[in-house]
């Protein structure tokens, strides 16, 4: 890890969504920690001013992104198979993609290039949805830890409603969840275990009974997807009579997490007044995934809304439903959804701005990890170095549009550098 300081352009958001920027500044970093940034280099506490000086020039300096919610698995096929809703989608492409990964030599060499490609992303921390399967959930996880990058990764529970080739039964479900949490224990210094129920028509409500008991005991951490398409949140009715709305289907088993081990919800496109003051309630992060919701005709979910609210709400790729790792995309697409949200169905409610959108692609997710996302004092030293110098102009551009035009230009973008938790990676 070591003792650093990094001088260039440095960008990054505070808890009240402003972009702060420091211009030719220095920020510090002490075993993986930060120690905040300075103007100048002789008003760094003196402590840190013999620390390595390491000068990036012009570069852009910001905070590692936080990929909320990605399937691994589903990287394979990504950019493609487009042309339905969610439902059919995960019948006729994803499930029999995802039954590939019984055949660990397929999962090796499928997370191998997930791996590689997420680790040169602009992704520092991610939370990933594996398989149902056990082995091939360790090798990710494996290929994770590698990578340098910090992660949750999930071993997927499917008792129902799931093909043949991509279903447990409830007995079968718990000893493979066992099992695996038991071989994590003590492997990984990077890589955390999440409990990952698909979503609840692929779960049992003894299932979800199971794994409600097992986040408590264990103090495990939950991801799963909430109110992402019209069918979906029917279905789930039919499946839970009892409850009061899909949100409530999980929170009958303290599945949607409590604000010391907070669970991650993807989508919650039609969350209502009453799941979002339940998800609030229960200090929920939502993984807003807006390419996906694009591409499989969800819909567009109302962030600057729960932003409003104080619903804590983070970005997300959601490959394969979203067709790219490069978070930066996924900060534009949450930009130009939310305006067509205001635009189209609801002119009260603000489009994110440009600031907005920065910071749930940093802070707002990076605090599902804890002091994650920013370059404040005491925050994990997670950092991105990005070189804009391909994009060329006539003119001198100022830094803060050189990093909204880093966004809608990220293909132009090389990453020069990579931190996280103060190891270069
Ligand atoms: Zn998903």
């Amino acid at each position: 890890m070591g003792n650093f300081i990094l001088k260039g352009n440095i960008i990054f958001s505070d808890a009240d969504r402003t972009l702060n920027v420091y211009e030719n500044s220095y920020v510090v970093c002490e075993n993986g920690i930060s120690r905040g940034v300075f103007r100048i280099f002789d008003d760094i506490p003196s402590t840190y001013r013999d620390f390595e000086l390491i000068d990036k020039k012009e570069s852009l300096i910001i905070p590692g992104l936080v990929d909320l919610h990605v399937h691994a698995p589903q990287y394979s096929f990504r950019g493609f198979n487009m042309d339905e809703e969610l439902l059919d989608w995960l019948n006729n492409n994803t499930f029999p993609e995802e039954a590939k990964y019984s055949n660990i030599e397929y999962a090796e060499k499928a997370y191998s290039i997930f791996a590689d490609d997420i680790k040169n992303s602009f992704t520092t921390r991610a939370v990933i949805f594996g398989t149902i399967h056990k082995d091939a959930t360790l090798l990710l996880m494996d290929k994770m830890e590698k990578s340098g990058l910090i992660s949750y990764v999930g071993k997927v529970n499917m008792t129902r409603n799931s093909p043949d080739c991509l279903s447990e039964s409830i007995k079968g479900s718990i000893s493979a969840t066992e099992e695996w949490l038991k071989e994590t224990e003590g492997r990984f210094d990077r890589t955390m275990p999440i409990l990952t129920p698909r979503f609840i028509p692929s779960c049992d409500d003894e299932m979800m009974e199971w794994l409600g008991q097992t986040r408590k005991r264990l103090g495990l951490r939950v991801q799963s997807h909430l109110s992402e398409n019209p069918s979906e949140i029917q279905w789930v009715q039919e499946l839970v009579p009892a409850s009061k709305g899909y949100g409530d289907a999980y929170n009958i088993n303290g599945m949607l997490g409590s604000k010391e081990n907070p669970a991650i919800m993807a989508h919650c496109v039609y969350s209502d007044k009453a799941e979002r003051d339940l998800l609030k309630k229960c200090g929920t992060f939502v993984a807003h995934s807006p390419e996906s919701n694009l591409n499989l005709s969800s819909g567009i979910a109302p962030i600057s809304l729960m932003l409003k609210e104080g619903i804590n709400v983070g970005l997300a790729t959601d490959i394969a439903a979203g067709s790219s790792i490069s978070m930066m995309k996924q900060i534009t697409l949450a930009i130009q959804s939310s305006k067509m949200y205001w635009r189209y169905i609801d002119n009260n409610v603000k489009p994110l701005s440009f600031a907005d959108a920065f910071y749930i692609a940093t802070l707002g997710g990076g605090k599902f990890f804890g002091k994650v996302g920013s370059f404040e004092d005491g925050y994990e030293f997670d950092a991105l170095v990005l070189d804009d110098s391909a994009i060329r102009t006539a003119d001198k551009v100022s830094v803060v549009s050189r990093i909204e035009r880093a966004a809608y230009n990220e293909r132009e973008i090389k990453i020069t550098d990579k931190y996280v938790k103060g190891m270069a990676i």
